[in-house]
């Protein structure tokens, strides 16, 4: 037996149900709380909570679940708790609640006073274990976990009682008082309930009430040596709470028995349901919490805010809004059957929202140098040019133009096809909201690689209109040399490069130090591309002093985010949040 009794994952079928789920307002779980508060289940009362367990980031399938579950108290005139699931103390840390509450702020909900840790109910618990020993409900085992693991059976062999079933009253208070002080050793005895060796729900096998764990806990310290198993503590702090509709993921539906076993053998005064919804699966990443940490803790990315990772810090830190997030919860909704969301959904809702709200400005992130052989040295004009295309509200800015500019070094062909309509010998292009150049000459250093393009320019195209109407069909983005900033960009792709990367199953509650060393698979799939540093990069001066988390889009290249960091030689680091087009995409058509 695991020392920690958590469910494992139910395959992750590919999902044509993804494809037509029930929408965000209006899915079943919305249904049902209607007809409940109609009908006065609950003495009328809505109360929903989420309850991470503290030991990792919040990632964007938590973000689903945080969206189900507040959205369904706004909608309904309800409430919802933050419930910190933290019975298990050598995984959970201070710093984890710091980050989750930071993370559900920031995707714009609020849980008021409503904050909750399960280890506050400890006390509660206990009492309540103990009464059901009184009531011979519940009995100390003191066989060995291997004894007990066997005695349990499978789907095949029905389970074997424990010697120390039938064992007196007394004498299991007293065992269970002595593994709460610490005078037992891990292993030498656990709590269970007596249910039924020989029922076909192996869940209902005399699950686990309590273990003996020797281990600090973030709150309540060593006051503790045992700590309560998951089904028992859960359903139990629901109804201390007062939770109505009680949600999770499908991967828990086979232990609602049990759920509804220890709410009823206790008689709590609240009586919480159970229901179960799909959890989210996105193509290309892995959300598991024991797999990103994997990631985290071996270095494959920079920690849990890694604007690669699907963690909701990473999304943030990357330029992710919470506005996407939330509509990409919406348009993916809540259904009964998992299946795998496509990331391009995701990147989808990024898109729209980046679209309407960002201004734009002009970046080169690959420089080549270009000389405007026609315009006076140490001459500078500003073209004024707009803020976003199609909103006037975004107002418009001056661009410094001089005779020496930056282009993009992709924007530049020697021997180009004929439908190329950027730079090439003899080609004219626009130069955006400025004026039409053509390249006259293409200088090469000594290895033969363009290191300059002179040109001419058309000094009655100012604005980017040539005067007598003649066709240019390219236009570029471009900085002016003396004015640019220097910057670092930071490119990401795909953190992985296969669809499913977590092919094998992952057991969500196996001690994470086993189950990495019996499955490190996933780390095979990594994208070794996935991070792209790009120094030397040049941005319009009027960047200079955008605050981190500044989100805007540089002109035909994608969106970026102003990050916190700095690069190792000062400059301001920018991260690009996504790209305009879906290059993976475009891979599949080609
Ligand atoms: P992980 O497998 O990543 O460790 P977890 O379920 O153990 O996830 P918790 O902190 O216990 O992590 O999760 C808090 C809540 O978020 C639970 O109610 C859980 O069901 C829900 N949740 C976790 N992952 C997802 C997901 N991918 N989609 C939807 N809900 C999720
Ligand atoms: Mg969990």
């Amino acid at each position: 037996m695991t020392p920690n009794d958590r469910p494992s994952d139910t395959p992750q079928a590919a999902g044509e149900d993804a494809a037509r789920p029930d929408r965000g307002p209006g899915n079943f779980i919305d249904e049902r709380v209607a007809d409940d508060l109609r009908a006065g289940r609950h003495g009328g009362r809505l109360v929903t909570r989420f309850p991470p367990e503290p030991n990792g980031f919040l990632h964007i399938g938590h973000a689903k679940s945080i969206c189900l579950n507040f959205g369904l108290a706004e909608r309904h005139g309800g409430v919802c708790n933050l419930r910190f699931d933290d019975t298990n103390p050598e995984a959970e840390e201070a710093r984890y609640v710091d980050a989750i509450r930071r993370d559900v702020r920031w995707l714009g909900f609020d849980w008021g006073e409503r904050e909750h840790f399960a280890s506050d109910y400890f006390e509660q618990l206990y009492a309540w274990a103990v009464a059901l020993v009184r009531a011979g409900r519940a009995y100390v085992d003191s066989q060995r976990p291997e004894a007990i693991r066997e005695g349990r059976g499978d789907f095949h062999r029905p389970g074997v009682e424990s010697p120390y079933r039938d064992r007196p009253v007394e004498e299991s208070l007293a065992l269970l008082e002595q593994m709460r002080r610490g005078a037992l050793d891990p292993g030498e005895a656990v709590l269970r309930a007596k249910i039924d060796m020989r029922s076909t729900d192996l869940k209902l096998r005399d699950p686990l009430m309590y273990r003996i764990r020797k281990a600090a806990h973030h709150r309540t310290g060593t006051a503790w040596s045992i700590y309560p198993m998951y089904d028992f503590a859960h359903g139990l702090s629901d109804a201390i709470e007062g939770v109505t509709h009680s949600l999770c993921t499908l991967e828990f539906q086979n232990h609602r028995p049990l759920y509804e076993w220890f709410i009823d053998a206790v008689g709590p005064a609240h009586r919480p349901e159970q229901i179960e919804f799909a959890r989210l699966n996105l193509s290309y990443t892995v959300l598991s919490k024991r797999k990103l940490q994997r990631l985290v803790d071996g270095g494959y990315v920079e920690g849990w805010d890694d604007p690669r990772l699907p963690t909701l810090a990473g999304l943030r830190r990357r330029g992710y809004t919470p506005e996407a997030i939330r509509a990409f919860c919406d348009r993916i909704g809540v259904s009964k059957r998992d299946g795998v969301v496509d990331v391009t959904l995701l990147e989808h809702a990024i898109r729209e929202d980046l679209n309407d709200r960002s201004p734009r400005a002009m970046a080169v992130l690959r420089p080549l140098r270009l000389v405007i052989d026609n315009y006076p040295d140490g001459e500078v004009e500003h073209f004024e040019v707009p803020n976003h295309p199609t909103e006037p509200a975004f107002g418009v800015r001056e661009v410094p133009f001089s005779r020496v500019l930056y282009v993009e070094r992709d924007d530049f062909m020697e021997d180009a096809p004929k439908n190329w309509w950027r730079l090439a010998p003899g080609r004219e292009v626009r130069l955006r909201g400025a004026c039409l150049v053509r390249c006259t000459e293409v200088v090469k250093d000594a290895a033969g690689e363009v290191v300059e393009l002179r040109c001419t320019w058309d000094p009655a195209s100012r604005g980017g209109m040539p005067a007598d109407g003649r066709k240019v069909r390219g236009t570029l983005h471009w900085v002016s040399a003396a004015h640019a900033i220097p910057a670092e960009v930071r490119l990401y792709d795909r953190l992985f490069d296969v669809p499913n990367p977590s092919a094998t199953e992952d057991d969500r509650d196996e001690p994470r130090a086993e189950a990495a060393a019996r499955d490190d698979a996933f780390l095979t799939h990594l994208n070794q591309a996935s991070l792209e540093v790009l120094e030397g990069c040049r941005l319009e001066p009027s960047l200079g002093d955008a605050p981190v988390g500044h989100r805007v889009q540089f002109e035909r290249l994608g969106y970026f985010c102003r990050d916190e960091a700095s690069s190792s030689g000062g400059q301001a680091v920018w991260n690009r949040t996504i790209a305009l087009k879906d290059s993976w995409g475009k891979q599949a058509e080609r």
